[in-house]
Formats: C-alpha cells, structure tokens, sequence
C-alpha cells in the first residue's frame, strides 16, 4: 500500500500562521508528517512518500503535489492540516476531517474512524467529517482525506500544536485510523522491540562518533542532530524506517541512529554534486524501480559511492538516498 503523506502549505506560504505569528502552519503539519511515516513504516507492506518539500525550505504547490501522487500512483492521499477561522484570536475549535464533495463511501469510512481516533487521543471538539471541494481532494485519483487538527487562532489549541508531544498524538491516532481501516499488520522486528522483554532487540556496536537524533525521521534525514553518540556497545531500543534507536540502557529509550553514519570510513573518496533539474528524483535503494521523493534544484549532496544500476551510473549519498550520476541532472563540484 503506498500513501502519500501531504504537509499542508509550506515554510513560506503568506497567511497560515498564528495572529501572534509564534506559529506557522507547515511547521505543525511537516512535523505530524514526518512521525506518521515513521509510524506507518513500522506496519507490514506500506511504502510511504511526501507530496510537500521534505526538506522543508519550498512551498510546493497544490498541482504539484496531487500530480505527484497520481504518477506514484498512491492508494491514499492523506493531507494533514491545522485549522484558523478568521485570523483572529476566537474560543472556537476542535478537530474535523474532510473528504470530497462527492463522499467517496472508502474515504468517507477512512475519515470517520481518523476522526474518531483523533477525538480519542486528543479530547478536543468534535466538528465531525464533512466534505469540502478542495484541490488535494478533487485532484487525487486515489483515495483522499484531509483533517484539521485543532485551530491556531485558538489560544489554548495553538499551545497544543506547538507541543511535540500533541504532534505525535495526531500522527499515532491517524496512523491508527489507515491500521484499522487496512488491517495493516506490524513488522516482526518491532513488534518484539515494543514488548517489555527489550533483551531480544540485541546490542549495537558504533564504530566511532555519530550524529544522536530525537525521532527517526531526522536521523534518516540527518537533519536536527541533538547530541553525539560516541564509540561504543549500545542496546538497540527500537528500529524504524531502518533508523535505530540506540541506548546505554537496556529498555530507556536513547538516541535515533543512521547505521550509513556508522560505517567504517570507505575506500573511495567522497565528492559533493549540486542538483540541476528543478525536480530530481531520489531512490532508498540501488534501484530505478525504488522512487522515494524528489530533490529540488540547488540542493547539494556528498556521493559516498558510484555504481552501477541497470547499465547506468547512480550515486549513493551519505544520507543513504541514492539519485542518478547523468552530469544533465546532477552537477560535480
Ligand atoms: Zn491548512
């Protein structure tokens, strides 16, 4: 099953923040993004991808983000969005889901039970599903839902969509939503890493000083690095999105890990490139069948590897992506 996870707006789309301007949207909704596609990649046969900027620095439009799905060919498209009513600090609020005007009878029971996992995990209002005739929603051939997790121009569920904690809440309880809904099944390997005997996850050896990070997502973006993991024998806590999360502490939670940072230092030598097409596609795998998102022009790389893929030349990166090494999309430096 492949889901297309969608950040409403982006870092610089005009409007969308708090009236204080403390929060902007895309900050909330890239974030419940990224914990939902750790989330859904613990479950059997789901294939995640985002239709916003991963990087988080482009506001990608509507067009392309619906276009994106339909040539992935998603079966879900799931739009997470945050809510304001008229800009202005109001006591209104809640969290409601939308589906098509024509209320597509699947999308329509993926949205009530997102809904009413939603209500569970975070106790706000219920506005209930309703239908709107939004882009994401009319544009997508596949099945589509779009909710709105609590209003930003309500003071007491803005400070909710700041919290870290209330932005895992909306990713589990949606991800619980698509599990119910599909039946989806957990991995093995994290199932016996969530139970309390943490003595089956095994030990991890680091080869030398790492980058520590908070949550999956950053470590397999290497982005956010919050501490240094240094040389040593560590207990795994937990794996997901081939990310692990490593401690000194049998059963604590420790630091996320990327095994590509604790590599032994390789033979080749490493080179940046540059991206030259406006959109460039990345793979997770040596392998032209194995798209994952896109780069944007301008973004810059370190190629760790050179291969071979089918008759032509990919790159591996040193954040473990792979793109293609034709010098018409992809520029030495
Ligand atoms: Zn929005």
């Amino acid at each position: 099953m492949k889901i297309m996870i969608d950040a409403g707006h982006g870092p610089n789309t005009a409007g969308k923040r708090s009236p204080d301007g403390s929060l902007r949207e895309f900050q909330f909704t890239s974030a419940v993004a990224e914990y939902l596609e750790e989330e859904l990649n613990n479950y059997q046969g789901v294939q995640t991808s985002f239709s916003h900027d991963a990087s988080r620095r482009i506001d990608v439009p509507l067009i392309e983000r619906t276009n994106r799905a339909n040539a992935w060919k998603a079966d879900l498209f799931i739009s997470i969005h945050a809510n304001a009513y008229t800009g202005r600090w109001h006591t209104g609020g809640g969290i409601e889901t939308y589906v098509y005007t024509t209320r597509p009878k699947e999308a329509l029971e993926l949205a009530n039970k997102v809904q009413n996992e939603l209500i569970k995990a975070t106790g706000l209002r219920n506005r209930g599903v309703k239908s709107a005739d939004f882009h994401v929603l009319r544009e997508s051939n596949m099945t589509a839902i779009l909710t709105e997790c609590g209003f930003y121009d309500n003071k007491e569920e803005l400070a909710l969509l700041k919290k870290d904690s209330y932005r895992r809440k909306c990713a589990d309880a949606i991800c619980k939503g698509i599990v119910d809904m599909y039946n989806l099944k957990r991995k093995q390997m994290v199932k016996s890493a969530n139970t309390s005997t943490p003595s089956k996850t095994g030990e991890y050896k680091v080869q030398k000083t790492i980058g520590g990070y908070i949550t999956a997502a950053d470590a397999k973006a290497k982005r956010n690095k919050k501490t240094n993991v240094t040389k040593g024998s560590y207990y795994v806590y937990k794996r997901a999105s081939g990310m692990i999360n490593v401690t000194k502490k049998k059963g604590v939670p420790g630091s996320w890990i990327n095994p590509a940072d604790n590599k032994q230092q390789s033979t080749t030598k490493t080179f940046k490139v540059r991206v030259k097409s406006y959109e460039l596609w990345y793979y997770n795998k040596p392998d032209w069948n194995a798209k994952k998102d896109t780069f944007k022009r301008g973004q810059e790389f370190t190629v760790v590897e050179t291969l071979t893929v089918n008759g032509s030349k990919m790159y591996k990166l040193s954040n473990g992506n792979y793109i293609t090494a034709n010098p018409q999309y992809v520029q030495k430096l």
